[in-house]
C-alpha cells in the first residue's frame, strides 16, 4: 500500500472534528469528553486524526514538504485508534488508523525518522527486544517456574511474555503469577525463554514494516515448532499484532490467539481456577487500546472496491476484548468495579503507545496522568488493567503526581483471590 491508496479517505474527511471527541451520545461530562491525547496536549488541529489526514493529503499532492517538524507532528500520536472509533460512528468510508499507519510508513520510506525510534530499532536488531536489554537475560523472569521449554519440547499452550514484561523488573511478578496460575490449573504451557524475540508490533506502528515482517516470521516458526494449539500473550500490543497485523501481513500462526485475560477467564469459567479469597478492593478498569478497539480480529481481505468494503469488515472498535477482563473481576469475591466515564472503544489512551513513550516520555506521562485523574474521579482505590505498557506509564505518572491510586494487573488481583 501507499499514501495514494488512501486518497479517498483523506479527501473524504469532512473536517467535522468528531474524531477529537467521545461520540456525543456517550459523553458523560465536559471534563472527560475528549478522546485524543495528541490534540488535547498540543491544541492544534494538525495533531488530531483529521489534521494528520489533511497533512497526508498535502504531502501526497506535493503541497507540503515532509520535513523534521512534520515528522515530529506525525509521531506525536499514540496510535490509540480513538479518533478512528469516533469517526466511524458517523462515517463508514474513512479508515483513519490505516491512514496514520501509512503516513508513518511513508516517513520511513522518505527517511524522515525520529532519533529515539532509530535507536530503538538498532537495539532491537542487536538484542531482539525494544527495551535494548541483553537477549541472554530475556528468560530470567521465568526462572524457577515449571513451564516447559518450547525450544526442546512441545506444549499445548505457548506463552509469549513480550519485551516489556520480560525485562521490566517491577512488572515481572505479573507474568510469573499468570504462568503460575496456568500451571496450577493443569495447563500444559511452554515458553521460549531467552530465545523469545519481539513480536514486531511496535516497529510496525512506527512504519518499519519489513523489519516487523521478519519478527513475525520468527514467531510464526517458533509457534509451529512448539506444536501449540493456543498462543497466549499478556501484552496488549502483542495481542493486537497477533490478532490483526499478522493475518493482515499474511502470517498464519496456525493456532488460536488469546490474551491472558481471556485465557484466565476461560480457566475460571471451566472451574479450573476458583477465586475463593476475599479481595476487598474497589477498582476501576482501564481498557488498553490494543486489547480493545485496536485488538479487533482481522476479518480478511476485501476483493471489491475499497469504498464498498462492508462496515462489518472494518476496525470500528466494537469487537475488541472488553468483557473477558470485566468478567474475571466480577468472579473475584470482594472486588467492586466502578467504571470510568470513557470506557470500551471510547477509552482514553494510557499515553505509552505508538512510540510516544520512547520518543516523547513527558507527553506519555501527561496522558497517563489524565487517565489517573479520571480513575480517581470514580472514587476507586485501584486502577486495574492488562498491558505492561499501560502499567509502566501509569506507575511513572502516579510516582510523578503523588497519586494514591494503586496500580494492578488483572492477573495480580486474580492471584490474590486463589
Ligand atoms: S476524520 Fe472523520 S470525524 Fe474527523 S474530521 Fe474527518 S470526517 Fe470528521
Ligand atoms: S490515534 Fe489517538 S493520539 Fe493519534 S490522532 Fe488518533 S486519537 Fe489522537
Amino acid at each position: 500500500m501507499a499514501l495514494e491508496d488512501y486518497r479517498n479517505d483523506m479527501e473524504g474527511c469532512s473536517r467535522c472534528s468528531s474524531c477529537k471527541w467521545v461520540p456525543y451520545n456517550q459523553i458523560k461530562s465536559w471534563r472527560f469528553a475528549k478522546n485524543c491525547p495528541s490534540v488535547v496536549r498540543h491544541n492544534f488541529h494538525s495533531y488530531s486524526g483529521s489534521g494528520r489526514m489533511i497533512t497526508g493529503h498535502s504531502i501526497l499532492l506535493g503541497r507540503s514538504e515532509l520535513n523534521d517538524d512534520v515528522a515530529d507532528m506525525i509521531y506525536k500520536c499514540q496510535m490509540c485508534g480513538a479518533c478512528d472509533a469516533a469517526c466511524k460512528v458517523y462515517r463508514d468510508d474513512i479508515d483513519l488508523t490505516e491512514v496514520l499507519l501509512e503516513l508513518r510508513a511513508h516517513c520511513v520510506e522518505s527517511g524522515s525518522l525520529i532519533v529515539e525510534h532509530m535507536m530503538m530499532l538498532d537495539a532491537l536488531k542487536a538484542e531482539d527486544n525494544v527495551m535494548g536489554e541483553p537477549k541472554a537475560k530475556r528468560g530470567e523472569w521465568a526462572e524457577g517456574l515449571a513451564a516447559k521449554d518450547i525450544n526442546t519440547e512441545t506444549a499445548e499452550v505457548m506463552f509469549h511474555a513480550g519485551c516489556r514484561y520480560s525485562y521490566d523488573e517491577e512488572l515481572r511478578p505479573t507474568v510469573r503469577g499468570a504462568v503460575q496460575m496456568m500451571l496450577a490449573a493443569g495447563v500444559d504451557v511452554g515458553i521460549a525463554g531467552k530465545e523469545e524475540s519481539c513480536c514486531g508490533a511496535r516497529i510496525y506502528e512506527l512504519g518499519y514494516r519489513g523489519e516487523a515482517a521478519n519478527y513475525a516470521d520468527d514467531l510464526v516458526s517458533r509457534v509451529k515448532a512448539s506444536g501449540a494449539k493456543t498462543l497466549v500473550t499478556p501484552c496488549s500490543d502483542g495481542y493486537a499484532a497477533l490478532k490483526f497485523l499478522y493475518p493482515r501481513m499474511g502470517k498464519d500462526l496456525g493456532c488460536e490467539v488469546m490474551h491472558v485475560s481471556q485465557f484466565l477467564g476461560r480457566l475460571v469459567d471451566e472451574g479450573r481456577l476458583r477465586p475463593r479469597n476475599e479481595v476487598p478492593l474497589s477498582v476501576t478498569w482501564h481498557d488498553p487500546c490494543h486489547l480493545g478497539r485496536m485488538g479487533e480480529p482481522f476479518l480478511g481481505d476485501w476483493a471489491g472496491d475499497k469504498l464498498e468494503r462492508p462496515m462489518s469488515m472494518k476496525r470500528a472498535g466494537k469487537k475488541g476484548v472488553y468483557d473477558a477482563p470485566r468478567d474475571v473481576l466480577a468472579s473475584i469475591p470482594g472486588v467492586e468495579l466502578i467504571e470510568m466515564e470513557r470506557i470500551r472503544e471510547y477509552s482514553w489512551c494510557c499515553g505509552a503507545g505508538g512510540g510516544v513513550y520512547e520518543a516523547y516520555p513527558e507527553f506519555a506521562v501527561w496522558a497517563a496522568r489524565e487517565r489517573l485523574d479520571e480513575a480517581a474521579a470514580t472514587g476507586a482505590e485501584a486502577l486495574v488493567t492488562a498491558c505492561p505498557w499501560c502499567e509502566r506509564v501509569f506507575r511513572d505518572a502516579a510516582a510523578e503526581s503523588g497519586s494514591s491510586l494503586e496500580i494492578y494487573d488483572l492477573a495480580d488481583i486474580l492471584l490474590k483471590s486463589l
